[in-house]
């Protein structure tokens, strides 16, 4: 039962401790602004999620500029190309030699989090797990008001601007009154069953399979941790699943002409999750800005969902940080705008990926030809190499880092 009530002030109000809401509230630390961050799971639940596993460059070089890129450094995997596996043979495509040095790295979601939230509890300022009954309101009021109970007390934070980072599932885009925002939505016809596995990565880098029984993709979270997926039909029960079951069609499926195939090993975590292109435009009402999974979702293939949350909040700390230093709200205006640039062409990129690389049901011979002419192109041609590579290690970021008072870091050279 509530017995005591908390009012409290803050200037910027985030809703939502997942990638976007964290990052947010360290920049915003680093720029000397006040934040309030409300989560309704507790810290373990945030923590062991297993989610996204591969950052862009620019994520990379974002997170290290902020100071919190040790665990990253020491132990992120830094690939500098991919494989693209058709009719049983793989391709190397160079994203460093394309790019002129740039690379991706594979570190966990969870990795990402749990060094974030250490961040923000060496920085003293509030952040509320096991938030309950979390609403948001006076959206298109000077002082909107993010309103919680926790540990029984019942908290109104009155804020100057409220951060939605709380995904997909969250309460702040649906607290934007109805007919503000256009929706737009594709859903795909199949899923990904994905599978953490106790065994050693047996390729250095990620393998994306076009095979005639449906995608597949290996990957990795650690040097002892394989990351692998399925293409399944969209409504699969994982309990269909056997271990054996599984690790038969990941081998039918990845299994090179030349031997190349993943390790097996226990399986640790298996699930399956639908594929769903998303956007909800504009990605602001009010004071309310919307960020991350809260405002679009990619299917998995082109790795960028927690990759354009990272993008969001640089940009939304940029309009912040110069609202509080000139009043002037142009950035705060064009937030939406320039985020949808970057949105819309990694949403073309994923499904670009996701139509290349899947089955699709009742595709024609003729779609199947396509499909493998577009394969053949792409590994045989410069032009359609690089095209993936700059698109995969990520497009030169809206602002520039300095904009929000970073400077470039080298990597962290202390041993894991
Ligand atoms: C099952 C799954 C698998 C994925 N796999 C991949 C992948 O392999 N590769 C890839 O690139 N991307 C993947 N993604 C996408 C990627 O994880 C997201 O793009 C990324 O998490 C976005 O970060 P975010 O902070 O915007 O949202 P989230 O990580 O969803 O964080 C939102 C936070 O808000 C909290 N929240 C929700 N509702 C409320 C509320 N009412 N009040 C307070 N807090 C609330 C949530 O608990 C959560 O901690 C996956 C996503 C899912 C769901």
């Amino acid at each position: 039962m509530s017995v005591v009530s908390g009012f409290s002030r803050t200037q910027v109000g985030i809703v939502g401790a997942g990638p976007a809401g964290l990052l947010l509230g360290h920049l915003l630390h680093l720029n000397g602004i006040d934040s309030v961050i409300v989560e309704n799971r507790d810290r373990e639940y945030v923590i062991d999620r297993v989610r996204a596993g591969v950052l862009e460059q620019g994520t990379v070089d974002l997170m290290r500029a902020m100071g919190v890129g040790g665990g990253l450094d020491r132990r992120g995997l830094r690939h500098e190309g991919v494989h693209i596996s058709f009719g049983g043979r793989r391709h190397r495509i160079d994203f460093a030699e394309l790019t002129g040095g740039k690379a991706i790295t594979v570190y966990g979601q969870n990795e990402v989090v749990r060094d974030l939230i250490d961040a923000r509890i060496e920085t003293t300022r509030p952040l509320y797990f096991n938030a309950q009954d979390v609403r948001v309101s006076a959206l298109d009021s000077p002082m909107p008001v993010i309103r919680f109970r926790h540990e029984g007390v019942e908290h109104d934070v009155q804020c100057d601007f409220i951060a939605g980072c709380d995904g997909f599932h969250g309460v702040c885009r649906p607290s934007i009154p109805e007919g503000l925002l256009t929706i737009y939505e594709r859903t795909y016809p199949f899923g990904w069953l994905g599978i953490l596995a106790e065994a050693a990565p047996s390729s250095d880098e990620l393998v994306y399979t076009h095979h005639d029984r449906g995608f597949a993709l290996f990957s990795m979270r650690s040097p002892a941790i394989t990351r692998l997926y399925l293409q399944v039909p969209p409504d699969e029960s994982i309990e269909r699943w056997s271990d054996e079951a599984i690790w038969e069609e990941m081998l039918t499926r990845m299994t090179t002409a030349d031997g190349w195939k993943p390790n097996v090993g226990r399986i640790v975590q298996k699930s399956v999750t639908p594929m769903r292109s998303f956007v909800a435009a504009p990605m602001r009402h009010g004071r309310l800005f919307l960020a991350g999974d809260a405002a679009h979702i990619v299917p998995p293939t082109g790795a960028k969902g927690m990759n354009l949350a990272a993008s969001d909040v640089l940009v939304l700390a940029h309009a912040l940080k110069a609202f509080y230093e000139t009043a002037s709200e142009e950035w705060l205006e064009c937030y939406s705008t320039v985020c949808l640039r970057r949105v819309w062409k990694a949403q073309r990129f994923s499904w670009w990926m996701t139509t290349l690389l899947h089955q699709l049901p009742g595709e024609s011979r003729f779609d199947r030809q396509r499909q493998l002419a577009d394969l053949d192109y792409l590994t045989n041609s410069r032009a359609a190499m690089l095209s993936l590579a700059e698109q995969y290690v990520g497009l030169p970021s809206e602002v520039l880092f300095t904009s929000v008072g970073l400077q470039p870091r080298l990597p962290d050279p202390s041993p894991g």
